[in-house]
This record gives C-alpha cells, structure tokens and sequence, in this order.
C-alpha cells in the first residue's frame, strides 16, 4: 500500500501510523522536559533548546493535523482564540483587516477592542456575501481577510475561493476560522485559504476537557516564521499532557464527525418541521441560504453545529432549554456529549444573535434519543 492510497481518515486513526523506535510503544510518551542537553561544541545537534518554543509532545498533533488540511506546518497553541490572535498580532498597527460581523463572540469582541486600540483598521462585513468582502477590501491596505464559515451561531458560509481571489488581489492574506467544518468537512486550504485556524477544544479534541488551538499554513514562509515566534516569545503553548489529549482525541476525529453530521442532518429535518419551532439554521437545509456554498466546499456532510429558533421568542426559548435532561445547558461544541445553549444571553448586548435561538451542538448519543428530549422539553415548555 502507498502512502498516497492512504486516506485521511485512516492517518488520523493511526495518528500517522507512528511507532515508538526505542519501545516500539503504538502510543507515544509524554515528554516533561522544560529544557535540552547542549553538545560540547555549544550546539543543538537535537533542534531543540526550551520547551517554550516547542515540545517533542507537540510533533505528532501537528504533523496529523498538517495531513488532515492538506497544509506545509502547523503549530497548536494554548487555546483557539491565542492562535487566532497571533495572526492578527502577527501585523502591525495601522493595517487594515476584513472581518465577519458574525463569527465566535470572544475574538469579534477582541477584534473591537484590544486589536482596535492596538491600531488595527478593523472593518465588520458581512462575510456570507462575496460583494460585501470586495467592497471591503483593498488594494496594497488590507493585510488579512478572516473569515469563519460555518459561522457561529448561524451557521451562515463563506465562500472561501471568492475570498481568496479577493484577498490575494489584493495582496492580503485569508485566514479561515474552520473549527466548525473539522478537516473531514472542508480544507479551506485546497480553496486558497493561506491559513487554517482551530479551536482545537472543540472536534479535534472532541472530549470537552482540553482547551487548545491550532495553526495550519499553507506555506512555511517568513509570514509563518513570525506566527513561530509569536508563540514562542508570548509562550501561548500547550501543555504537554493537554498536547497528548488532543492527540488523542483526533484519532476519532472523522467517526465522531460523521456520526454528528448524520444525526444533525435527520434533527435538521424533524424540526423543521416541528409546530413550536419556527425556523431551524442548518448548512445542510435546501431551504437554507448558505446551502449552495455549502455544496460546494463542504464534503462529507454538513456539520454537527445547527441552532432553532423557538416560536414564542426568548421567553419560550430559555423555558425549553432550562426543560431538556439528555441535552446539557452549556457553553462549547464539538464534544462527544450533546449541548444546548441560549446564545444571545451569553453574548450580552450588541450580539447580532436573535433572542429566540437555540444552538445544538450534536453529539455521539442516539438520534432519536436527542431529538425526543427536545420534543419533550418544547411540548413542556409550551405548557407551563
Ligand atoms: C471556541 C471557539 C473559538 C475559541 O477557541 P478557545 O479554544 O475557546 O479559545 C474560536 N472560534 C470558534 C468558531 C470557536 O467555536
């Protein structure tokens, strides 16, 4: 069997098929180590010098992820929003930068404030429409287009080859926030994104007990080399038993895609057409808008992130979630265990998030189970 006749699916299940040479070990060890041996001539024959820049714990995360989005390197950081934010700090002040108006709370609120007073030129479109990023961007002054498709917690897409021509026009770079889509669902890479960007908490770990992020480049240029140092000199690493977790955890990565996407696909379809739900946001919807782009870069299926708009508004919506015992009341996604959450309560004032919406984050337990909980817990809510 040639390497190339391997698929992704089967180099995440075998993280790279790597085998310990010492012990033979199919798993590797953990390594502890702050610091590394000098040679005698004062060198660093091993590559390795503190354990702030890297840490041979690292290497296996990071070359499966590089396999699994098609990329030249990745690095993993100590959270999603510190490797988000390298690439942002990886500018200087005054460059102008395209952004969602809708994207994952933390780093848009980030983006208005640090990276504003820092001197970013932060402009808000709205990423689901092409002419909206084109009118944004421009030439010689835009350094980076972000985007994040599909986006929290509409799950409006981007299409990321548009964006590319646009930005590259430009002279910009694009970065895609893909934690939503996974690697078994898009490569944003193969569309023309110039980096890859995970919250390696949510599927890649998929276990909801690391917090971790992660880079993907489709080049290791000088731009990369900056986003290294970054995480060197700030010290936003990993740990190195939260590196092994995430290890770990990907292995499963495309079962547990899979088997979320399935299920969120058939919950998609009941609720739509359930009485006291009044609309339902699924990428996989024919109904839904961001359904053709959607078909185009999404292969596998559509996700395992949809969110419910609930007839009765907020009021309705708060007394389902607060009814619902299989699903869990909780912030997060992408783990094995199905969550709920009202979002427009945790993003406070300002969020373009509707005040009737439910997010679901599908997990690995039985359809039907998931959506006779939800039915349940809609049924009691619309009667009390
Ligand atoms: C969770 C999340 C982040 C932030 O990641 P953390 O690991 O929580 O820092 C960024 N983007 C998206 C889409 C997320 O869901």
């Amino acid at each position: 069997m040639t390497k190339k006749t391997v698929s992704a699916a089967s180099l995440a299940a075998q993280a790279m098929g790597w085998i310990d040479p010492v012990t033979r070990a199919v798993v590797p060890p953990i390594h502890m180590a702050s610091t590394y041996l000098r040679d005698e001539d004062n060198g660093y024959s091993s590559g390795r010098i503190y354990a702030r820049a890297d840490n041979p714990t690292f290497d296996q995360a990071e070359a499966t992820l590089t396999a699994l989005e098609g990329g030249a390197k990745s690095l993993i950081f100590s959270s999603g929003m510190s490797a988000a934010t390298a690439c942002f700090l990886a500018l200087a002040p005054g460059d102008h930068v395209v952004v969602p108006k809708v994207m994952y709370w933390s780093l848009r609120n980030w983006l208005a404030t640090f990276a504003t007073s820092w001197g970013l030129k932060v402009e808000f479109v709205d990423a689901d429409r092409t002419d909206a990023i084109a009118a944004a961007v421009k030439k010689g002054v835009t350094k980076l287009v972000w985007l994040e498709t599909p986006a929290n917690p509409t799950w409006a897409l981007s299409d990321i080859a548009a964006a590319a021509e646009i930005a590259h026009k430009a002279g910009a770079l694009l970065g895609v926030d893909s934690t939503v889509a996974t690697p078994v669902l898009t490569r944003p890479i193969e569309h023309g994104a110039d980096i890859v960007m995970h919250s390696a908490t949510k599927y890649l770990n998929g276990h909801s007990d690391i917090i971790a992020g992660a880079l993907v480049g489709a080049r290791d240029d000088d731009h990369w080399m900056k986003l290294r140092a970054i995480r060197a000199q700030l010290g936003t690493i990993l740990g190195q038993t939260e590196a092994w977790l995430l290890m770990r955890g990907m292995r499963t990565l495309y079962p547990r895609v899979a088997w979320a996407c399935r299920s969120a696909q058939s919950l998609a379809e009941k609720f739509a057409a359930h009485p006291m739900i009044e609309e339902v946001l699924y990428p996989g919807l024919p109904s839904f808008a961001g359904h053709a782009v959607a078909r185009k870069q999404m292969t596998n299926g559509f996700g395992g992130m949809l969110s419910v708009r609930i007839k009765g508004g907020e009021r309705a919506a708060v007394a389902t979630a607060a009814r619902v015992e299989l699903w869990k009341r909780a912030t997060s996604l992408g783990g094995v265990e199905s969550l709920i959450e009202h979002r427009a309560s945790i993003e406070g004032p300002g969020t373009p998030c509707p005040p009737d919406l439910l997010r679901l984050s599908v997990g690995v337990e039985e359809s039907a189970d998931l959506f006779e909980d939800l039915d349940q817990a809609l049924k009691r809510a619309h009667n009390a």
